[in-house]
């Protein structure tokens, strides 16, 4: 192990004021560390919990600051300007790297590094004009999605196109841009999409949580549940390609892989985030040591935890629309009868798509505990009893 670990009581720098960083920063301080995070926005979800909250723009000087005033530094997004995480990391140190960052979050290299270590992703070409898209859609094979290359989250930023006319448009809609890129992917028979949380020590340790199988609505996670219902070598497959894409990317930290296991038996990456995520919030209840204490742990050279699942969990995402369900006042009470654990993340406007919170439930089964948390998100969304009848 390293000898020069952080120890507790130093300063941790999470660049990114949202509900990653607020549940990072709850982490590190159960550690006994102290956190400032920089996020321009006054009542960001980590600023509010953080012992000190830098509100500044995400430039390279400002990230440049924060990397001399914290023994380490971490990020909780990828949009972060790539500059400021470059510049963080020449003036101090930063975990993952700026070079992890810039691989993920662009989806031509993140491919190109994903088959590069012998992984499969759906067949793919880079799409940098209007005549490489209608290419890659007759190369690939109608129908094809396209993606921008940089930029798009929750499903945002894709078209399906099924001819040439329509492939050309999308990639106009897409990339107005002279430097916007995109990329075409032949769409794939997808059985269940499944993700695995994995970090990586300073001295090269991996340890992957289980794999959660994800459901997704209108491109936004709608919930996961722990073991994923898939047989057993595929979980071991996808815990396997996770290991291997930290290894050969020198990931310190944690990194989250999403995968397709596919009708014809294949395992596919789709992306990669080196931060914690949305899928991994169920360890905080059903694992030894949850996603966000073991970024703590890999950033600062503390031993990795034992990611082993305790109990069958599920995850589901409160959005904004439940707020508008319930006509702006949720019944809190009446989801908390269940057994279940209730985040909220501090955001004070409940805007529809917005993440505003999540509930975890565990159970004997994984089932078991995807049906209780869906249960309280349904009594959470009916309006709350008012006091006066
Ligand atoms: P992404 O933003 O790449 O995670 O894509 C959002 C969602 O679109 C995924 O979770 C899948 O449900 C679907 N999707 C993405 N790429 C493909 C593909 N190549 N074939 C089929 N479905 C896809």
């Amino acid at each position: 192990m390293t000898e020069d670990w952080i120890r507790p009581g130093e300063w941790i720098g999470i660049l990114g004021g949202g509900q990653l960083g607020r549940m990072t920063a709850q982490a590190a301080h159960r550690l006994g560390y102290r956190v400032r995070v920089l996020d321009p926005d006054p009542r960001s979800p980590a600023g509010q919990v953080a012992d000190e909250h830098v509100q500044a723009a995400y430039d390279a000087a400002a990230a440049a600051d924060l990397a001399r005033r914290c023994a380490v530094v971490t990020y909780e997004f990828e949009n972060i300007p790539l500059q400021a995480a470059e510049a963080a990391e020449r003036a101090g140190r930063l975990y993952p790297a700026a070079r992890v960052l810039g691989r993920s979050r662009n989806r031509i290299r993140e491919k190109d590094a994903v088959t590069a270590v012998g992984l499969e992703t759906a067949p793919y070409r880079p799409v940098r004009s209007a005549a490489e898209a209608e290419r890659a859609l007759s190369e690939l094979g109608a129908p094809v999605l396209l993606k921008t290359a940089e930029g798009g989250y929750d499903g945002k930023g894709q078209i399906q196109v099924g001819n040439a006319a329509e492939a050309v448009d999308a990639f106009r809609q897409l990339c107005p841009g002279p430097d916007d890129h995109a990329v075409a992917e032949r769409v794939v028979p997808i059985l269940k999409e499944l993700s695995v949380v994995g970090a990586r020590g300073r001295d090269g340790s991996v340890r992957c949580f289980p794999p959660a199988e994800n459901h997704h609505a209108n491109g936004i996670l709608d919930w996961s549940r722990v073991p994923a219902d898939v047989p057993a070598d595929v979980r071991q497959r996808a815990e396997e390609a996770a290991q291997r894409l930290l290894e050969a990317w020198d990931v310190v930290g944690l990194m989250a892989v999403e995968f397709f296991w596919t009708a014809d038996g294949r395992l596919l990456v789709n992306e990669t985030a080196p931060r914690p995520h949305n899928s991994g919030h169920y360890t905080l209840e059903a694992c030894r040591t949850s996603q966000f204490e073991q970024l703590v742990r890999a950033v600062t050279g503390l031993p990795l935890g034992d990611p082993a699942l305790r109990e069958p969990a599920a995850m589901v995402n409160l959005l904004g629309d439940l707020w508008q369900d319930a006509g702006g006042d949720p019944d809190v009470r009446s989801a908390l009868t269940l057994d279940v654990s209730l985040h909220l993340y501090g955001k004070a406007e409940a805007r529809a798509g917005r993440k505003m919170g999540h509930i975890t439930a565990t159970a004997p089964t994984a089932d078991a505990a995807l049906q209780r948390a869906l249960e309280a998100r349904r009594r959470f969304a009916r309006a709350a009893p008012s006091a006066t009848p």
